[in-house]
C-alpha cells in the first residue's frame, strides 16, 4: 500500500474518472457524488487529498475509488496497484483461486474482445456491422462498448490464442473454446462462439469477464432474411459465457461498469432486458442504465445494485414474458425496499427500449412522430402502484366480478408493503371509489390476497449468497460550521489568536476543540520569523482527525484566499456567531419541551423559572446577530439558522406566556 501511495498521485488517479482544473495550488472540479453546476470538489496535490465543499465527502485517492467504484478497500487496492503497475501476490483472494489463473483468464478475455473487434474489417464482418447500423448503432457507440465480430469458423480464436501463447485448458477456462469429444475422432478444442455478433461483458472495474453473443449469419453462408439465421431452430438466438472463475452471470450486469458514475449521480438506475436496449438508451444520452442481459434479474443483481442507488426504473420488454419478468424484478426489489418506477412504452410498434431508441432518436422532442423522446419516457416513469393502478383502471369493467379482483390482485401486494399507513389509506379511498365498494371490504381483500410476489422475497431470502463486498458505509460528512471555523483558525492563527482564545466550550465538537488547542499552544510568532507551518503541524494528527484537519486545511486555502486581515476577523466572528446561535437554537429547543413538562405539572414556579432562561437565551440571541453585519459568505448558513430561530422563538414565546 506504501508503494501505491508512493507511485500514484492523488490528481492522476482522480483525473481517470473526472475532469480536473488547476486553480492556484488546487485543482477543482465538478463534484462526480453529488449534482452541481459550480465546482465545489477541491483536490490538493501538496497534501494528496481531495475533499467536496457541498456534499462533504473527501479523502485519500483509496477513499475517492471506494467511492466511485462503489467498492470495499481490497478492491480498491486491486484497482488501484493495476494503475500504479504493482503486482499484489499478497493479496490473493481465496485459497486455490491463484491471482495467477485469474489474471490468464483476463488476458485471454482482453485479447478474444480485440480479436473479435478485428474481425468487422473481414467481409462476413462487414455485413454484421451493417446490421449493427441498420438497428441504430452507431460507430461511437460500437467503439466505446467495444463489439465484434466471431466469424465463422471452428478454430480462428482458439489457433490465434495459442499463437499468443495460452493453453488450450486456458482458452476452455476462459469459456471461450469447448474441449472437442472422444466420438468426434479428433483431438483439441473448438471455438464457442462462430457466425455471432460478440458483446463483451465488463465487471464493474471495466474489465472483459465474458461475451454475450448474438447469433448472425451472414448472406454469403445463407439464402434468406438478414438477420436471424435460417437455421434459428438449433441455434439459441443469445449464446453467454458459462461460468467460469471471472464470470457469474448472476453478478454481472451488462453496462454497469459504464453507467454507475451516472447510477450515482442520478441516483437511480433504470433496467432494462437487453444488452441492445442498454446500449441504444446509452446512446441516446441516457446512460444510467444497465442489462440484465438475457438473465433472469438475480437477488445479487440487485445487492450489487444498491451500491449506487436505492431506485429502480424498470423497462423489461412489452410482450407477455417481459410483463412477466418485470412482474418477478420488482418482487425481488421489493425484498431488498428499492424504491421501483415503471417506464412505460406505450407505442405498439415498438416491442423494447432499443426499438423506441430508434424510432424516436434523442432530440426529436415532443412534437415527433406521435411520440416523446426516449429521455421524456425516463422521465416520466410512474411509481409502481400508480403504474398498476392505471393499467387495472383503464382495462376495468364494472360489471364483471372477476375484473373486480383482477384490480385487488395487481395492486394489493404493492399496498401490502407500503410502509406508511398515510398511503396505504389513499389507495384503500382510491380502490374503493373505483370499485364502489366501501373501504373496509377493499381492506379486508387486501389483507387475504394471496400474494404473488411473496415468491420472490422468500427466494431472496433463501440465497442469501452475499456479494464478494457490501456496500461501503457512507463517510460522515464533517460538520461545515466546525470546519469553517478551523480553516480559520488554520488560515490566521496569530492574527486571530485573542479571538479564538474566547471560544466557549460546546461551540465546537471535540475533536476540532483538540485541533484548536494545539494550533494556539504552537509556538509560532509571526514577528520571530517563525509563522505556523502546517505541513509539520499535520504530522502530529492521524486517522478522522487528520482527516479533518486536512479538509479544513483545503478550505482555509480555497476560501479565505486574497482576504485581508480585518475580513478575515470579520468572517471570524461571523463563523462563530453561527456557531453560537446554532447552540442556542438547540438550547431553546430542549427548553420547549421543558416548559410543556412544567405545564403539564402546573410547576408555577418552574415555568417562571424557565421564563427567566429563556427570556436570557433571546437577549444571547439578539447579540450574536448585532456584533457584525451580515454580508458573509456563510450568509446561508446564517438565514437558515435565522428562519429556524424566529420559528423557535415564536413557538416559544406562545408557550410561556
Ligand atoms: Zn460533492
Amino acid at each position: 500500500m506504501a508503494k501505491i501511495k508512493d507511485r500514484l498521485d492523488v490528481v492522476e488517479v482522480l483525473s481517470g474518472y473526472m475532469k480536473l482544473q488547476k486553480a492556484g495550488i488546487n485543482y477543482k472540479g465538478r463534484c462526480p457524488f453529488h449534482n452541481e453546476k459550480t465546482p465545489s470538489f477541491f483536490v490538493s496535490p501538496e497534501r494528496q487529498i481531495w475533499h467536496c465543499f457541498g456534499c462533504g465527502k473527501g479523502g485519500d485517492f483509496f477513499e475517492f475509488v471506494k467511492e466511485i467504484e462503489g467498492v470495499e478497500f481490497r478492491e480498491a487496492l486491486k484497482i488501484l496497484a493495476s494503475k500504479a503497475g504493482i503486482e499484489l501476490e499478497q493479496f490473493q483472494s481465496k485459497p486455490g483461486e491463484s491471482i495467477d489463473a485469474k489474471q490468464k483468464l483476463l488476458e485471454i478475455c482482453e485479447l478474444a474482445t480485440k480479436f473479435f473487434e478485428k474481425q468487422f474489417q473481414s467481409s462476413s464482418g462487414k455485413e454484421a456491422l451493417a446490421y449493427l447500423h441498420d438497428r441504430g448503432l452507431t460507430d461511437a457507440s460500437i467503439t466505446e462498448f467495444r463489439l465484434g465480430w466471431a466469424p465463422n469458423d471452428w478454430e480462428s480464436l482458439s489457433v490465434y490464442l495459442q499463437t499468443r501463447g495460452y493453453q488450450e485448458k486456458e482458452i476452455v477456462d476462459a469459456g471461450l473454446a469447448i474441449k472437442r469429444s472422444i466420438e468426434s475422432g479428433r483431438e483439441g478444442v473448438y471455438d464457442r462462439f462462430r457466425s455471432r455478433i460478440m458483446f463483451p461483458i465488463f465487471e464493474v472495474s471495466g474489465q472483459v469477464v465474458g461475451f454475450t453473443a448474438r447469433v448472425f449469419e451472414p448472406s454469403s453462408a445463407k439464402s434468406g432474411q438478414p438477420g436471424l439465421a435460417k437455421t434459428g431452430e438449433t441455434m439459441a438466438k443469445y449464446v453467454n459465457t458459462p461460468q467460469t472463475l471471472i464470470y457469474d452471470k448472476s453478478r454481472v450486469l451488462y453496462g454497469l461498469s459504464k453507467a454507475k458514475l451516472d447510477i450515482k449521480k442520478s441516483d437511480r438506475c433504470i433496467l432494462v432486458e437487453g444488452n441492445m436496449d442498454a446500449l441504444m438508451s446509452f446512446q441516446a444520452g441516457v446512460r444510467n442504465v444497465v442489462a440484465s442481459s438475457g438473465t433472469a434479474l438475480t437477488p445479487t443483481h440487485l445487492r450489487l445494485l444498491q451500491r449506487y442507488t436505492k431506485n429502480l426504473g424498470f423497462c423489461f420488454d412489452t410482450d407477455q414474458a417481459g410483463a412477466m419478468a418485470t412482474r418477478r424484478g420488482i418482487g425481488l426489489a421489493l425484498a431488498q425496499q428499492f424504491n421501483i418506477s415503471i417506464l412505460e412504452i406505450k407505442d405498439p410498434e415498438c416491442k423494447d427500449p432499443a426499438d423506441y431508441v430508434k424510432k424516436y432518436p434523442a432530440g426529436a422532442g415532443t412534437s415527433g412522430a406521435g411520440g416523446s423522446s426516449w429521455a421524456d419516457v425516463v422521465a416520466n416513469a410512474k411509481p409502481v402502484i400508480d403504474y398498476y393502478f392505471d393499467r387495472a383502471r383503464s382495462s376495468y369493467n364494472p360489471t364483471s366480478a372477476e375484473s373486480k379482483k383482477q384490480i385487488i390482485s395487481a395492486v394489493a401486494p404493492f399496498i401490502k408493503r407500503l410502509a406508511g399507513s398515510v398511503e396505504r389509506a389513499h389507495w384503500i379511498s382510491q380502490l374503493s371509489s373505483l370499485l364502489r365498494v366501501p373501504e373496509s371490504a377493499v381492506s379486508a381483500d387486501i389483507a387475504t390476497f394471496k400474494d404473488d410476489l411473496d415468491v420472490y422475497t422468500r427466494e431472496d431470502t433463501v440465497s442469501q449468497t452475499p456479494i464478494a463486498q457490501s456496500a461501503p458505509a457512507p463517510h460522515e460528512a464533517p460538520d461545515v460550521i466546525n470546519e469553517m471555523i478551523l480553516s480559520l483558525v488554520l488560515k490566521a492563527p496569530t492574527l486571530l489568536r485573542d479571538e479564538i482564545m474566547t471560544i466557549e466550550d460546546n461551540l465546537v465538537d471535540d475533536r476540532t476543540t483538540n485541533i484548536i488547542r494545539q494550533v494556539v499552544e504552537e509556538p509560532f510568532d509571526n514577528t520571530q520569523g517563525k509563522p505556523f507551518e502546517f505541513k509539520t503541524f499535520a504530522t502530529r494528527f492521524m486517522g478522522e482527525e487528520a482527516l479533518q484537519l486536512e479538509f479544513a486545511y483545503l478550505r482555509s486555502q480555497e476560501l479565505w484566499q486574497g482576504f485581508d486581515d480585518e475580513t478575515l476577523k470579520t468572517e471570524f466572528h461571523n463563523v462563530i456567531n453561527t456557531a453560537r446561535r446554532r447552540l442556542i437554537n438547540t438550547r431553546l429547543t430542549n427548553l420547549q419541551f421543558d416548559v410543556k413538562e412544567a405545564e403539564a405539572n402546573k410547576d408555577q414556579n418552574r415555568l417562571t423559572q424557565l421564563a427567566g432562561e429563556f427570556n436570557e437565551l433571546a437577549r444571547q440571541l439578539i447579540l450574536t446577530h448585532h456584533l457584525y453585519g451580515s454580508k458573509e459568505k456563510n450568509k446561508e448558513i446564517v438565514q437558515e439558522t435565522e428562519e429556524k430561530t424566529e420559528s423557535q422563538v415564536s413557538s416559544t414565546e406562545e408557550t410561556s406566556i
